[in-house]
């Protein structure tokens, strides 16, 4: 059976682990999340980094410090995953839900300005398969009415828009370390920093509402609770996991991109023929191989095809159900139809992709897929 997604240990998981036990610092904040921290503020461009035990925590980090109140109103694309919505919903805001462009899942940058209102305090873009959204159109928007941008990066980690990594551009943004990310502490995640407003305080929500980061320091003489905020901050044992991920960050970048360019370069004429789109080309760096999908031409075909890869133990997948018709948020939606995220919803496939993944399986039983005329 080739599964979707196998997480990958690079070895020296445990024995970072064995190290931050003896080291007799288990609790967050120390020797690993700092390493972690500064690993990603110096090679990612952010001003500040903490890492947080998800990206949903990441993301609910975000709606306090954009003091999302209710009746605030955040724009969200359909076609993500729930939390970039929930952790909104949460804080009391109405989610005003964006379609994606009719070729591509990233939110139409085209559409946004048309849903904003005197309430819109934050626009949350998903650069969707590590793809990057068009950040030059979003930050113009930003500027130009006054709101926050969240780049929910969780798919992004090593993707860049132009000169920037992503995750380096919103004012703020968040990655996530999940098994099904690239780089992985089984749970994880992170918040990044642009805007130096907000580091002080973030630093205070992270640790349960108080100034204690700040007390350890030595930048203040005693701690205490100062501000909302929840236990964010992962232990020293999943930092110590992340950091020998991080180690290898650019061996395990190399393999993907390996699987992704197979996928690409072998796809291509079978797709045509059986009028299914597969993933655009992105420019050298603005691919970090996180996924590689397909569009099928019908949800009749891609159940076809799915259960085609089934009959020789491959488990391709698709997502997500447009948050717009979920069971939790349609009564609440504004009625707008989003027909770009409804395809996607219906015609996305995804194949498999990791580390030890072999993609030439994968791609003999592919072309053996052929549609059914008529
Ligand atoms: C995986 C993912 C998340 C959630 O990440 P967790 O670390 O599991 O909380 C959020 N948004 C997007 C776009 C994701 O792909």
């Amino acid at each position: 059976m080739i599964p979707f997604n196998k997480p990958y240990l690079t070895g020296k998981e445990t024995l970072y682990i064995e190290d931050a036990v003896k080291r007799g610092h288990i609790a967050g904040n120390g020797y690993y999340t700092k390493k972690c921290q500064n690993y990603f503020q110096s090679n990612f461009g952010f001003k500040k980094a903490l890492l947080t035990t998800s990206c949903t925590d990441a993301l609910e980090m975000c709606a306090i410090l954009a003091n999302i109140k209710a009746g605030d109103e955040v724009i969200i694309p359909s076609f993500t995953f729930v939390s970039t919505a929930l952790a909104f919903v949460r804080q009391g805001a109405n989610i005003v839900f964006a379609d994606s462009y009719s070729d591509n899942p990233n939110i139409d940058t085209t559409k946004i300005e048309g849903l904003i209102t005197s309430k819109t305090k934050a626009i949350v873009v998903v650069h969707y398969a590590g793809l990057a959204c068009d950040m030059d159109a979003i930050m113009a928007i930003a500027t130009k009415h006054n709101v926050l941008i969240i780049e929910d990066a969780a798919q992004a980690i090593c993707s860049k828009y132009k000169e920037k990594y992503l995750g380096s551009i919103g004012h703020l943004a968040t990655f996530s370390f999940h098994e099904t990310k690239n780089i992985i502490s089984g749970e994880g995640g992170l918040l990044a920093i642009n805007d130096e407003r907000f580091i002080d305080r973030a630093e205070i929500i992270w640790e349960k509402g108080t100034n204690r980061a700040e007390f350890f320091r030595g930048e203040v003489n005693k701690y205490g609770w100062v501000d909302t905020g929840s236990s964010f901050l992962p232990s020293e044992i999943i930092a110590a996991f992340l950091w020998a991920q991080i180690e290898n960050i650019l061996d395990i970048q190399n393999k993907r991109l390996e699987h992704w360019f197979f996928y690409y370069n072998n796809l291509g004429e079978w797709a045509k023929n059986n009028h299914i789109k597969i993933m655009p080309l992105p420019e050298k760096e603005a691919n970090n191989a996180h996924m590689f999908y397909l569009i099928c031409k019908s949800e009749a075909q891609r159940s076809a095809l799915i259960n085609h890869l089934k009959t020789r133990e491959i488990h391709a997948v698709f997502h997500y159900l447009s948050l717009h018709n979920s069971d939790y948020y349609k009564s609440k939606h504004d009625g707008r139809a989003l027909p770009n995220s409804d395809e996607f919803t219906k015609r996305l496939l995804r194949l498999p992709m990791f580390y030890e993944l072999n993609e030439k399986k994968v791609v003999k039983a592919i072309l053996e897929f052929k549609t059914q005329l008529g």
